[in-house]
């Protein structure tokens, strides 16, 4: 629901209102009744250094409410929650209640990484033809937009058990700035605005998501407000009644029946396919908590997240076999993207090959981040010959020198968003938490009266084997997760606290991480400038994906050369990381341009 923030312009949005309604198109009446303006959104800064701990997201609302708790002295886990909740109302189609995430946390007493993996499940009926229709993979798009693409949602669990196991606050308290959030609204910027547009043809099929995200029928304009009071009422709902309201309660019930019978506008002529979800697939949710990956590089330790995200096996190898092949400090800038080009088109052969949900499928995480395995495959890293892709994966459990043989698995098709957050406390505990609805907007579809969109997740998995005839670990099964690329990522440096980076992006999630972090301990970069840097993504694909800044320099022909194949991809990835200083301050980092730049915050900033 919006009002635009000038006094003049107020009064147009209710008449726009009031004219759809005349028309019959879907406003909710209840938007009439709304006249308050959202307070200015707080200034964005990608940078920020100081003291009593820090917050880096993608939007400054967001930093704001994980910075109020850590003001009022909650912990790193407590702020994390809030921050992500105000996410859940000013980036709704990236992440909220109706999806899942990973959360990897660093107990500073303990010198322990943990995590928790809130992905989505299938359903427990759905079986390996979850996404065929007469032996037939349907359209992707047409997965996406329908309740067969909703898993269950892990989000409200992964609250729960991270304020249950390291916390500090009750959900009710954290769950409160992003209530007011939603209550009082948030200003429309472009890069919202820009997202509603572009889901405006399916948004507008399904009337609850159409009243809640295109307010007179038409996606909200720049510097309006948005309200989402449903949404408001949902964090109420779960701080009073806690996550059983959703695995088993009245917001459980809503969801389950906005799954099997997708709620479109009749006139809209839409098919979108029923889910099979039920109540019993929510009370049978759980989390898992697997130890996170693990490796060495640089004097440093590495920890990510496990399988069912594929994003700490693949950055681990990547690192593996690039520490194999010399100190990328020491080489040209061409040789640097040459090696970090081939060891990603390797790592994302064996990903695609080996990850599946462990609780289903048979995973070599421990072989795929082994320095044997990585040995057999850094000698195919050539700095002057680019291998051909798709690449044949290799074997972890046989490590074989150099091997080829075995048939590829290509890369299939991820969405591109998503959104990281990065939080430390005053105690030194840090959290790096990505969490998603999948695509842009999720499946589109509302649950009314919630205010919350509902995922897709379950187009994560394969459709169909990758590789005809070879066994893929990613095809839906029942209560499955389908593999992730997200990749939370916390490095320690002598046993204590280095720096933590995480990113939206899908596949490209793993490259962006794993580009960010050479660019900050190999190449020098301060972690805003390694995070600002262009970037490539290669992902055992024929062509790797250049970002404008790359495309345009010296560097791609000379890669080129080397028998690299590029294409453009506009933006790759949001990055957010925090850091701690030699001298025990806080930096927190974020995007300078990308998604319309990030917000980075200091509980107490040092001066300048
Ligand atoms: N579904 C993706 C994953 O879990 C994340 C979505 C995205 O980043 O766009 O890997």
């Amino acid at each position: 629901m919006v009002r635009t923030r000038s006094p003049r312009r107020r009064q147009l949005p209710v008449l726009a209102a009031t004219a759809a309604l005349v028309a019959g198109v879907g406003v909710a009446p209840g938007a009439l009744a709304q006249a308050a303006t959202a307070a200015p959104p707080p200034a964005k800064s990608p940078l920020a250094i100081g003291n009593g701990g820090a917050v880096a997201s993608v939007d400054a609302d967001a930093s704001a409410a994980g910075l109020e708790v850590l003001r009022k002295g909650g912990n790193a886990v407590d702020a994390a929650v809030a921050t992500a909740a105000a996410l859940g109302v000013t980036e709704p189609y990236s992440g909220g209640i109706g999806g899942g995430g990973y959360f990897v946390y660093y107990n500073a007493k303990s010198h322990k990484v943990l995590t928790i993996d809130g992905r989505e499940r299938a359903p427990l009926t759905a079986g390996r033809d979850l996404f065929l229709d007469h032996g037939k993979p349907l359209a992707f798009d047409d997965a996406v937009t329908s309740g067969l693409s909703v898993g269950v949602p892990g989000t409200p669990a992964t609250w729960d058990t991270a304020l249950r196991s390291w916390g500090s606050r009750p959900l009710a308290d954290v769950l409160k700035p992003a209530e007011r959030l939603a209550r009082k609204g948030f200003t429309v910027d472009e890069t919202f605005r820009k997202q509603t547009a572009d889901n405006a043809k399916r948004f507008k099929d399904f009337p609850a998501t159409a009243r809640l995200f295109l307010p007179g029928g038409k996606p909200p304009a720049v510097g309006s407000t948005l309200k989402n009071p449903d949404l408001a009422r949902t964090y109420q709902l779960l701080g009073r009644k806690g996550i059983g309201a959703v695995y088993g309660g009245e917001i459980g019930r809503d969801l389950v029946r906005t799954v099997r019978k997708p709620p479109v506008d009749p006139r809209s002529g839409r098919n979108a396919r029923p889910g099979g979800l039920t109540e019993r697939d929510l009370r049978a949710y759980t989390v898992q908590r697997p130890a996170p990956t693990h490796t060495t590089y640089r004097g440093r330790d590495v920890y990510g997240m496990a399988p069912s995200s594929s994003g700490g096996t693949a950055i681990a190898e990547a690192l593996n076999i690039l520490q194999k092949r010399g100190n990328l400090g020491k080489v040209d800038q061409v040789t640097y993207l040459q090696r970090y080009l081939e060891a990603s088109r390797i790592a994302f052969a064996d990903r695609n090959r080996w990850i599946g949900d462990p609780a289903q499928e048979k995973v070599p995480t421990t072989a795929l981040t082994s320095q044997r395995f990585a040995a057999s495959r850094a000698c195919l890293v050539d700095d002057h010959q680019a291998l051909t892709s798709p690449l044949a994966p290799g074997d972890p459990y046989h490590p074989a020198p150099c091997a080829r043989q075995g048939r590829p698995a290509p890369t299939p098709y991820e969405g591109q968003q998503t959104t990281h957050m990065t939080v430390a406390d005053k105690w030194g505990n840090v959290v790096a938490y990505t969490f998603t609805i999948e695509q842009t907007g999720g499946s589109g579809i509302t649950v009314p009266g919630r205010g919350f969109l509902l995922n897709n997740e379950l187009t994560d998995f394969s459709f169909v084997p990758v590789t005809p005839g070879v066994h893929d670990p990613n095809l839906p099964g029942p209560g499955k997760r389908p593999r992730s690329s997200i990749s939370p990522t916390i490095v320690l440096r002598h046993g204590k606290f280095d720096f933590a980076i995480g990113s939206p992006g899908g596949a490209t999630i793993i490259t962006t991480v794993l580009q960010t972090f050479l660019n900050h301990v190999d190449r020098g970069m301060p972690l805003v400038d390694a995070i600002a840097a262009p970037r490539a993504s290669q992902r055992n694909a024929a062509a790797t994906e250049l970002e404008p800044a790359l495309w345009n320099s010296r560097l791609r022909g000379q890669l080129q050369d080397r028998g690299q194949v590029f294409k453009q991809n506009p933006e790759i990835g949001a990055a957010t990381g925090v850091q701690r200083l030699p001298d025990g301050r806080w930096l927190a980092a974020a995007e300078k341009v990308r998604r319309g730049g990030g917000s980075a915050m200091v509980v107490s900033p040092a001066r300048r």
